[in-house]
């Protein structure tokens, strides 16, 4: 994404935020005609037709500011004072009323449709139509091009919504810790993610959440915790995704309402509008416009997938209603970055083995296929247009290996993807089998190393011992192919592997004790956090190496809530 700087001072008040409003979803797409005209619209029922419910958040009481993002201000074009700024954050702590003109009063919450790893869902809402999924506790609050870039804001823990299914549409702080860190976090390492603008606490509200005892070994939660209600408020291009499109196509599939076909039409300009302007030119036909979508999501998808691979990240609930349509990381529930290598890691017990880490591009192709499966509803397709759609279909996993490749080339520093032929599996293999944590080792391997020796400090204690024959064979192969030479230096080769082999990554363990002490109002070690993870690459100071670049000690291993959850809200 590019920022087109526009020559304009820093917005220093919510009212000059106010002055870039611009509410392109709300003005060109339909209201829910049974929604109410004040916005107080808190409990769950079904909503039928339309894209968007008009809704007011709940206030947070007595907010208190726990971290915002200087590198997203900057990007917008907003002082940084402004996120201790009264009413800033009045507002992103869900009081609406204090929103200048032009901007609004009132949020919206959108509907979306369910499936999982490529099979549709429609009895997961609490009326068993599919009609009453969606935005049940984030609620959209502002849409507008900010220093020349369009984007949409979003509050998340905000009050219930009629998608909230019976909940209280609240977050806790720590599911809204671990979603701001993890955002900035995933920014810096060059992964296309939502981002953070601002997190506050509620200095009095408490909110109720299933969650693990101390030490406790269970898979399930196994007590109930009291935690500090809390609202961040992320920010994306827009929050359309892949189930969205498929609520609006099976509508349309079905005829579920005079306008339904018109309604998914509205959504896939709106997607293109939202997501590929200028890369899809609006001249064309929208036919064709959309076989340029379908291609320009797959490579999107695709490369998300790869990224994830290329930082050890699993999404966890990687649903079609958590893939966002403009192709980047969105959710931030179950998520967790992968320390020893499993290639069946999956920290959400609810998740499975086709979520876990090393399933995600077959999850993404899955994911991938919904979204097709949607686009071909609109009736508006050629013959020609529908068979080049079938090809970009068809051609989904192969791009996709092409990616993985890319990925594993880059991250072992080799000279093109095809090198890395008869590399890739024995080296998993081996990590497999020996216990290496993945982070550090391919941030050891940087170095280029030409004995074992080195790459020890990535591995975890293993009864069964190392095969050093095994590995001596795999390292002379490696630097075989390195093909180092007068071009390929050594030095220019490990530089290159450091930009894309992360030194810190964010581990559970890392963030327990952060919202922990958030939770008694000491916010330090999540500004440190943020500090060390939003400069991943960087060598950084040796008293932070030695606190971050360090292997996941015994004592975590199987521990609820550090190595596994079960839900995170
Ligand atoms: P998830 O599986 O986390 O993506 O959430 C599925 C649905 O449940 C979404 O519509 C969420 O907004 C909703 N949801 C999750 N937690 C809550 C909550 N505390 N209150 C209301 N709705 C919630
Ligand atoms: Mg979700």
């Amino acid at each position: 994404m590019t920022s087109h700087a526009v020559d304009r001072p820093l917005a220093a008040t919510l009212a000059a935020v106010a002055q870039q409003a611009d509410y392109s979803l709300l003005e060109s797409l339909n209201a829910d005609p049974d929604a109410t005209a004040t916005g107080v619209d808190h409990e769950p029922r079904q909503v039928s037709s339309g894209h968007y419910v008009p809704v007011k958040p709940t206030p947070l009481p007595e907010p208190v500011y726990v971290a915002h993002s200087p590198t997203l201000f900057a990007e917008l074009g907003f002082a940084d004072e402004l996120a201790r700024s009264p009413e800033f954050m009045r507002f992103f702590s869900g009081d609406f009323r204090v929103a200048p003109e032009p901007m609004r009063e009132q949020g919206w919450a959108t509907g979306y449709a369910l499936s999982i790893y490529g099979r549709e869902y429609t009895s997961n809402c609490p009326f068993g139509t599919g009609n009453g999924y969606g935005d049940g506790r984030a609620i959209s609050g502002l849409e507008g091009s900010f220093n020349g870039q369009r984007w949409e804001m979003q509050l998340k823990g905000a009050g219930p919504t009629p998608y909230c299914r019976g909940g209280d549409g609240r977050a806790v702080l720590r599911s809204s810790v671990r979603e701001f860190l993890a955002q900035e976090h995933m920014h810096a390492l060059g992964v296309p993610t939502s981002r953070s603008l601002s997190l506050y606490v509620s200095g009095t509200e408490m909110v109720r959440r299933p969650w693990y005892s101390e030490n406790s070994s269970s898979t399930d939660p196994d007590r109930w915790a009291l935690d500090p209600a809390a609202i961040s408020t992320r920010v994306a291009p827009s929050f359309l995704r892949v189930g969205q499109l498929e609520l609006f196509a099976r509508r349309a599939r079905k005829g579920e309402h005079p306008r339904a076909m018109e309604e998914l039409e509205l959504i896939l300009r709106h997607i293109l509008d939202r997501e590929y302007r200028p890369e899809i030119s609006a001249e064309a036909g929208l036919g064709d416009q959309l076989v340029h979508l379908a291609r320009a999501f797959g490579e999107r998808l695709s490369t998300l997938a790869g990224s994830w691979l290329r930082v050890g990240y699993c999404q966890g609930n990687f649903n079609s209603d958590n893939t966002a349509l403009g192709g980047f990381t969105l959710d931030y529930g179950p998520f967790g970055f992968m320390e020893l290598f499993d290639p069946e890691y999956q920290p959400w017990t609810g998740g499975g083995w086709h979520f876990a880490f090393l399933n995600q591009p077959e999850a993404a192709h899955r994911n991938y296929h919904m979204f097709w499966t949607a686009l071909i509803s609109w009736d508006g397709f050629t013959q020609v247009q529908r068979r080049q759609l079938e090809a970009i279909r068809e051609g989904f996993p192969e791009r996709m290996n092409e990616t993985i490749a890319e990925v594993f080339a880059a991250k072992l520093g080799l000279p093109s993807p095809a090198a890395t032929e008869g590399l890739v599996q024995p080296l998993l293999q081996l990590m497999v089998d020996t216990r290496v944590d993945y982070t550090l080792f391919f941030r050891e391997l940087s170095d280029l190393p030409e004995e074992l020796e080195p790459l020890r400090a990535s591995f975890y204690p293993n009864p069964k011992g190392v095969d050093e024959s095994a590995w001596k064979a795999w390292l002379r192969d490696w630097r075989a192919a390195l093909e180092l030479d007068d071009e390929r230096t050594p030095e220019r080769v490990a530089a290159q592997m450091k930009r894309v082999n992360p030194k810190f990554i964010l581990r559970e363990w890392h963030l327990v004790p952060a919202y922990q002490r958030a939770a008694q109002g000491d916010y330090s070690l999540v500004r440190e956090l943020q500090t060390v993870m939003t400069q991943p690459y960087a060598e950084q100071d040796e008293d932070t190496a030695r606190k971050y670049y360090a292997l996941k000690p015994a004592s975590f291993f199987g521990m609820g809530g550090v190595s596994h959850m079960s839900c995170s809200s």
